[in-house]
């Protein structure tokens, strides 16, 4: 147990997998941890000793440290050093490897998304570096706290390590991003090859993480790649609440990739081309040059159907060549790992030819021809373990024909023996078999052996059974020493042979890279191409000032109807009105408006065409939200306040250039706390960001703004009544909403009829006697209209005021409170 404790007390934020004999033990907190989470036995020590403890047989501890590791947890792998027999006393321990969420090479990796391991660091900037292990994928960048944020939002790392010098509240808030924190301080001065070309500033970063992998993984990395440095203001800023709020690639509530943006674009055919798809979705360009070049080769393949169908299918056979690489260059890649990379590379010839007919840019195959001659030895059905043999065809190698030749010739001789040795002593059921204590042997059953003579025939008792004899001959004892000896020596020589192999696919690693690479974006733009041509997109124009979608839809809510169903809408925006205020009905469509613009005007940035008739965007920097009500419970935020927290980005970091959608603004407070914020904040973009803004609202004293605020107009969404039943028309038109039709949406919902009655009639007593109150008090008080709130407010003079003061109007539905209101006036009148 000391010695327990003295390892564990090195790696406390581990799960220490304790070898003792054929087990790996756990004990005190980790026991219990990992009992909960694998299911397994938790028991105690002994009874003087209640440590709690739980294990797993070493030959199985792989599925269960893949199991801790994918639940987010690190475990660090404690062995025995020496040999238990050969020492006395304690035997010697040491860690020999800590797998992390972000350090794992195989077993549960979702070939679907990237695993990235992030390093940050900080001087006036922050400088991060992240990596994908299993790949090789390096990048680096520098930014300030703001942008930190949004970089993980996209990047969304499954593990970041920090050295000791982050402070502590933003540890806080990187801990509401990933659990999975790792304070680490590099020990070595060594700074790794890959890291070379970048600013002296960015090093510390990739210093820190390759610190952190050697001395978790105790490998080396020479296979990640050299570090890619990029900016982020290369590309659209997303803050974390538009990234989700706009659901791009993971929806709010079930966090999963259905409903989402992501979804529609699900005709990628190459693991490499999912992910980068995903990339290209969070990452929207914002230079037109690049957008362009996306668009016009999308431009090239939906002109060309049979080509793109052709292209589709070849890619189809592609496997994931930038995990097969990297597999490689990390030394645990089997055969049936290079066979599926030769597979891949046989496919470029067909794809080039394809991409020469539609005059689209080739991948740089040349390079790697050799390399598929080099794998034609390969046996396609190659079993997964490399030290068992089967790996090569025959004529692969001479000496390894030789040998198999050797070992099939003396089965032969042994089939041979078994039939001359049956027509010589008679006995139809004699048996040459193998087994691995005895090797070969002839088997005669104990119902022949009462008349058989064994020396007669040459035969020596090697081991005796119940109802058998088993003999060997000089003959066969020759035999068996050539065949095992063929046999060892041949899976020997293949295994050599494989990791020789392995070797020279090393060096074509680069060239795989980059044609991975290229494979993918190629993957991507097809994807873009064939998701065009099924759901009808046009090509987006980009121009400097104004946005301009006829019928534009949601690419989401289309696809859930029919196409009869969508009502599609037009939006304009531009240097004159660049404020949208949107009134209608709950449920007419305010929402899906909003995001469809936003989600258009994203998908035109990376590179898409878009769902309208036709689209002119401006290129924006960056696009701000604030939607719905989602309680952001992980941060432990209140609705209310993470509605401010979205607010307050949007305000504070928009530009002229930038696309804001706020949608319902103050409805988390009470009435008159939103009211104001709401027109304050719209007043406030209107005449110092001038971003340009849609702005759904329930409060309809801010249809006035329209008279004040030249650049804002108002729209509704149409809805109309027919036989007191509200219907839908989900149409974007001029001016304002009339009627907030609340109670036709409680009918929707289906609330008992006496209470949609009971709440017409108080509508619409209400309705008319504030009518009559608001004649009668201008009359007797003989004031004009613009005094008249004032004297409104005297009315509460009459001890109501206390009643009012106590009402909890957040809690309150709209009916609770009509009826509160009501009572209130009957004590008035
Ligand atoms: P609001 O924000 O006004 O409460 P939503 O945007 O949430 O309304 O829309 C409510 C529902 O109306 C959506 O779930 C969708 O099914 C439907 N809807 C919205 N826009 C359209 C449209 N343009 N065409 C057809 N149905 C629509």
């Amino acid at each position: 147990m000391a010695q327990y404790l003295e390892i564990k007390a090195q790696h406390e934020d581990c799960i220490l997998f304790f070898r003792l004999g054929d087990f790996y033990e756990m004990f005190y907190d980790d026991a219990v941890t990992a009992a909960r989470e694998l299911e397994i036995t938790l028991t105690r020590r002994d009874k003087k000793n209640p440590i709690p403890m739980c294990g797993v047989p070493y030959h199985s501890a792989k599925g269960y440290i893949e199991k801790l590791v994918d639940k987010g947890y690190k475990v660090a792998i404690c062995e025995q050093m020496e040999n238990p027999r050969e020492v006395k006393g304690m035997v010697k321990r040491e860690v020999i490897q800590i797998i992390t969420p972000g350090t794992v090479m195989d077993g549960s990796l979702d070939e679907s998304s990237s695993n990235y391991l992030m390093a940050i660091t900080r001087d006036r900037e922050f400088h991060i570096a992240y990596a994908d292990i299993s790949t090789g994928e390096l990048k680096v960048t520098q930014c300030t706290e703001e942008i930190l944020f949004n970089e993980l939002a996209s990047i969304k790392p499954s593990e970041i390590i920090v050295n000791e010098s982050l402070d502590k509240t933003l540890n806080e808030r990187i801990n509401q991003i990933t659990s999975v924190i790792s304070i680490h301080n590099a020990s070595a001065d060594v700074m790794p090859s890959q890291a070379a070309d970048l600013p002296a500033a960015s090093r510390q970063s990739v210093q820190l993480l390759f610190d952190y992998v050697t001395t978790t993984q105790m490998r080396d990395l020479t296979h990640i790649d050299n570090a890619r440095y990029y900016h982020a203001v290369d590309y659209m800023r997303l803050d974390m609440y538009a990234k989700r709020n706009l659901e791009l690639t993971e929806s709010i509530r079930l966090k999963t990739k259905k409903g989402t943006l992501l979804s529609i674009f699900n005709e990628t055919k190459t693991p490499m081309g999912h992910r980068l798809q995903k990339e290209w979705i969070e990452r929207p360009l914002i230079k037109k040059g690049d957008i362009n070049r996306r668009h016009e080769q999308v431009a090239l393949l939906n002109d060309h159907f049979f080509e793109r169908e052709s292209l589709r299918e070849r890619l189809a056979e592609v496997y994931d060549i930038e995990r097969l690489v990297g597999r490689v260059s990390f030394g645990n890649a089997n055969a049936k790992d290079l066979v599926q990379l030769k597979y891949s590379i046989e496919q470029l010839p067909a794809i080039n030819h394809i991409l020469n007919e539609m005059k689209m840019p080739d991948i740089p195959a040349e390079a790697v021809s050799g390399l598929a001659d080099l794998l034609q030895g390969l046996e396609e059905e190659a079993p997964i373990s490399i030290k068992e043999g089967g790996l090569f065809k025959t004529g692969y190698h001479q000496t390894l024909d030789e040998y198999r030749e050797a070992a099939k010739n003396g089965k032969q001789w042994l089939s041979e023996m078994q039939q001359t040795e049956r027509e010589r002593t008679g006995i139809r059921s004699l048996k040459v078999a193998f087994n691995k204590v005895f090797g070969y042997y002839i088997e005669i059953s104990k119902a022949n052996l009462h008349q058989f003579d064994a020396e007669h025939y040459g035969y020596t008792r090697k081991q005796t059974l119940t109802n058998a004899e088993r003999y060997i001959t000089e003959d066969l004892k020759e035999k068996e020493a050539l065949i095992l000896g063929a046999e060892e020596k041949l899976v020997d020589l293949e295994y050599e042979l494989f990791l020789d192999l392995r070797e020279q696919v090393k060096a074509y690693t680069m060239d795989l890279k980059k044609i991975a690479r290229r494979l993918a974006e190629l993957d991507c733009l097809q994807n873009f191409s064939q998701v065009a041509m099924k759901n009808d997109y046009v090509r987006p124009v980009f121009n400097e000032r104004k946005l301009s979608l006829v019928d534009s839809r949601h690419p989401v809510v289309e696809k859930v109807m029919s196409k009869e169903e969508y009502v599609p809408n037009d939006c304009t925006l531009d240097d004159d009105q660049y404020i949208d205020l949107i009134t209608g009905p709950n449920m007419s469509g305010k929402s899906t408006y909003m995001r469809q613009v936003a989600l258009i005007s994203i998908m035109a940035q990376m590179g898409s065409y878009v769902p309208c008739s036709s689209a002119e965007l401006p290129l924006f920097d960056q696009i701000f939200t604030r939607i719905g009500a989602a309680d952001d419970l992980v941060s432990g935020q209140s609705t209310f306040m993470v509605e401010m927290l979205e607010a307050r980005n949007a305000l504070k970091n928009a530009t002229a250039d930038s696309l804001i959608i706020f949608d319902e603004i103050g409805r988390g407070t009470s009435t008159y706390d939103g009211l104001s914020l709401a027109q304050a904040m719209i007043e406030y973009v209107h005449d110092h960001i001038k971003a340009k803004t849609l702005f759904s609202t329930h409060y309809h004293e801010l249809v006035q703004l329209e008279e004040t605020l030249s650049g804002l107009e108002n729209i509704h969404v149409a809805a109309k009544e027919y036989k007191g039943e509200l219907i839908f028309l989900h149409k974007v038109m001029p001016g304002a909403v009339e009627n907030s039709y609340g109670i036709h949406v409680a009918q929707l919902a289906d609330l008992p009829l006496e209470v949609i009655d009971r709440a017409n009639t108080i509508l619409k007593q209400f309705e008319e006697n504030s009518e009559n109150d608001r004649q009668d008090t201008l009359q007797s008080a003989g004031l004009d209209q613009t005094e008249a709130p004032q004297l409104t407010f005297n009315l509460f003079d009459s001890g109501i005021e206390e009643t009012i003061k106590q009402l909890d109007i957040a809690r309150m539905t709209p009916i609770e409170a009509l009826l509160k209101l009501q009572e209130l006036q009957d004590q008035l009148k």
